[in-house]
């Protein structure tokens, strides 16, 4: 199985480290105050929420593609900077759940984020997990992150040479688009109640298997014909 881990709300915490450094990277880019205030963040990519932060604060089509490029470049090395001063939180059981499924030779983990690759990684690193994955698919790959799960089948052949099927994949995630793009690509899908959402939501658009956090992660191991 491959199973695919979404980072923020569901790996860690970055404590608004993402959203200060965009604003600040995008700001310097476009010449003007740009604010994320009323941009949502939840289960997006950055390439998404940069174009809606510059439409919200007055940069036209016309001007937007150079600006995104250069304040995504930006944000990058911002994110990363802030990162030394500010460390993200790994969630509860996230290293436990991780050390496990990498010791089972029927698994393979890897990402679908909506970071961009380079602030992925940095997130990852400051919370010491990125040894965990070697590959994803990322914000970087595409701003829409429902073209994201077969990007991800992708590198997965890249990376092992092996062909997965959707069935053979698992999305674990914290919003409905982690859930909703999962199951757009025939993938089974795995809610987690650590982000913004309650697992109400996350059984209303469809995860197959809702946890409270990855604290609690016998429903994942059965999903995966694992003993708990
Ligand atoms: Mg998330």
């Amino acid at each position: 199985m491959l199973v695919l881990f979404d980072i923020d709300g569901t790996l860690l915490h970055a404590h608004g480290v993402g959203r200060r450094s965009i604003e600040h990277a995008l700001s310097d880019v476009a010449g003007r105050p740009v604010s994320a205030s009323g941009v949502p963040f939840a289960g997006r990519t950055d390439p998404a929420i940069a174009r809606d932060m510059l439409a919200g604060s007055g940069v036209s089509m016309d001007e937007m593609e150079p600006i995104v490029a250069e304040g995504l470049r930006r944000y990058g090395q911002l994110v990363e900077a802030a990162l030394l001063e500010s460390p993200v939180t790994v969630l509860p059981g996230v290293e436990a759940v991780l050390d496990r499924l990498a010791a089972e030779s029927s698994i393979q983990l890897a990402l679908l984020t909506g970071n961009l690759r380079p602030s992925a990684y940095a997130k990852l690193r400051s919370g010491r997990l990125d040894h965990f994955f070697p590959f994803g698919a990322f914000g970087s790959d595409d701003a829409d992150r429902y073209r994201l799960p077969p990007v991800a089948l992708r590198r997965a052949f890249e990376f092992s040479g092996r062909s997965y099927r959707p069935s053979e994949c698992v999305i674990v995630g914290d919003t409905e688009h982690d859930v909703g793009c999962g199951r757009e690509s025939g993938m089974l899908t795995v809610g987690v109640c650590t982000g913004p959402h309650e697992r109400s939501l996350l059984e209303r658009h469809g995860a197959d298997v809702v946890l409270e956090d990855l604290a609690t992660p016998g429903p994942l191991f059965r999903l995966l014909r694992l003993d708990s």
